[in-house]
């Protein structure tokens, strides 16, 4: 909602009972809903966010116990019946459920565990929930306990005002996404399906607001890469490392990944791709502007191609399918030429991609016949379509909140849970409504994360206004 609005709402709540739920309210509601008094929602936010921070769920080990626990607690003392789930010692997943009509049903998820944050490099105790500076500090408040709380707090206002519901909500806190979520997400989907009984949409994270130098831009995420991790093993003799042979598993492994290292994978643009760049030329920095607005022909220039690597890696990676070398394993002794040489290689594909076509360019790339290729993960390519109630519900709320900002269906160059439910043929969408300095971004898995309070309180009326909209179509 635009400030003069907001001001306005705001001086409603000084007055009696009666006017402000006049204020707040439209008139014509059935006679049993409540007023949400957004202000104390807006309060409970902060301060549950704060104690969902102090909670330490790096993971490994997870110990999503802990967070399950205290979901479970603020549940119980509403009255609102909820399930759990431990999928492994320590290992906790709740979700619960408003019951609603009869449209397909509405999952609002988010993942309890964090990366680990290492207190040397951050200012502050990465799990203490300082306030300072008008933020709240900690592992967490990025990715992603801010968009739980915020999900929580919309779950409870709609149970607590009564608001007369067209559709179930669920609220789902599940383990393990920063590790695969073969205890989270995964997990529930294969044990208990009946969670997600009628749902039709699910909001998660994955996209959200970003600031810089004045530029505002929302993305929807609508899809992501697709990733492939693959192993490759070479093998040759061994021999003592003062003797080396010609080849070895180590030399042939290095000159494949050579080969793959000095490869490009041609840029295309793919739908969804042309409608994120086309979304952010307006606010674009002014040299980039008519580039965004034709990506086909921008990548077909080596030199625009070079600069959208450089300046802008997390864009250039739309653009292409990517395989990044990451693990090496060789001898483990300095004086062993071993009979075995490993590397593991994280590829992400465009959406649309050809899996067997890309799996035979891979192959060409590296064109070595004796070395193994063994695929480690994979997931089905999916997009979520831009032209329903939840993509137009978030889409019209942060409009309002936000006029400024572009606003477009955006695509991850990373993964979240999201592909579980894509994968179903699920509508998906990646949203936090916060507006994040595209400096703090780094915070996110990186050193001293932090969100401003400001944030947390204008994102838990924005998702309350999104989900509001979602159940009274
Ligand atoms: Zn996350």
């Amino acid at each position: 909602m635009p400030n003069n609005v907001r001001r306005f709402s705001g001086a409603c709540r000084r007055l009696v009972f009666s006017l402000v739920a006049i204020c707040l309210v439209a008139p014509a509601l059935p006679r049993a809903q409540q007023p949400v008094d957004m202000r104390a929602l807006q309060d409970e936010a902060v301060a549950n966010l704060e104690q969902y921070i102090r909670l330490n769920t790096t993971n490994p080990p997870g110990h999503e116990d802990r967070t399950m626990k205290f979901f479970a607690d603020i549940l119980t003392k509403e009255g609102i019946p909820f399930e759990t789930a431990e999928s492994a010692p320590g290992r906790g997943n709740i979700w619960a459920r408003l019951k609603g009509g009869s449209q397909p049903a509405l999952l609002l998820l988010s993942h309890m565990d964090v990366v680990p944050a290492d207190p040397r490099f951050w200012s502050v105790d990465p799990f203490a929930a300082t306030v300072k500076d008008g933020y709240i500090w900690g592992r967490g408040t990025l990715d992603t306990k801010s968009l739980g709380i915020v999900e929580l707090e919309a779950f409870l206002a709609l149970h607590r005002a009564k608001v007369p519901l067209d559709r179930d909500v669920v609220f789902m806190a599940t383990a393990d996404e920063e590790a695969g979520a073969a205890y989270g997400a995964g997990w529930v989907v294969e044990h208990h399906p009946e969670a997600f009984k009628g749902v039709g949409f699910v909001l998660n994270e994955g996209g959200g607001g970003s600031v810089d130098a004045g530029r505002q831009e929302f993305g929807i995420e609508v899809t992501q890469k697709v990733p492939y991790w693959f192993k490759l093993t070479s093998t040759g003799t061994p021999r003592h490392g003062s003797e080396p042979p010609v080849a070895s598993a180590v030399n042939r492994l290095i000159r494949a990944l050579y080969r793959l290292q000095t490869y490009e994978f041609a840029p295309r643009i793919i739908p969804a791709v042309d409608t994120y760049f086309k979304g952010i030329a307006a606010t674009a920095p002014p040299q980039w502007k008519d580039a965004f607005l034709d990506m086909a022909k921008t990548v077909k220039d080596p030199d625009a191609l070079l600069r959208l690597k450089t300046e802008y890696p997390e864009k250039a990676a739309l653009t292409r399918n990517t395989c990044s070398i990451t693990m090496l394993s060789g001898s483990p002794k300095v004086n062993v030429i071993p009979p075995e040489a490993s590397a593991e290689l994280d590829c992400r594909l465009l959406p649309d991609q050809d899996v067997p076509a890309f799996k035979r360019e891979l192959e060409d790339a590296l064109n070595d016949p004796g070395i193994t290729i063994e695929q480690l993960l994979g997931f089905t390519p999916a997009v979520s379509s831009t032209d329903n109630a939840l993509y137009r519900a978030i889409a019209t709320v942060t409009k309002a909140h936000y006029p400024n900002a572009a606003i477009v269906p955006s695509v991850s160059t990373g993964f979240t849970d999201s592909h579980f439910f894509r994968d179903r043929g699920i509508a998906s969408y990646g949203y936090a409504p916060f507006l994040i300095p595209q400096a703090d971004e780094s915070g996110v898995h990186g050193n001293n994360e932090r969100i401003s309070i400001e944030n947390v309180r204008t994102g838990t009326q924005m998702l309350y206004e999104i989900v509001k909209a979602m159940v009274s179509q």
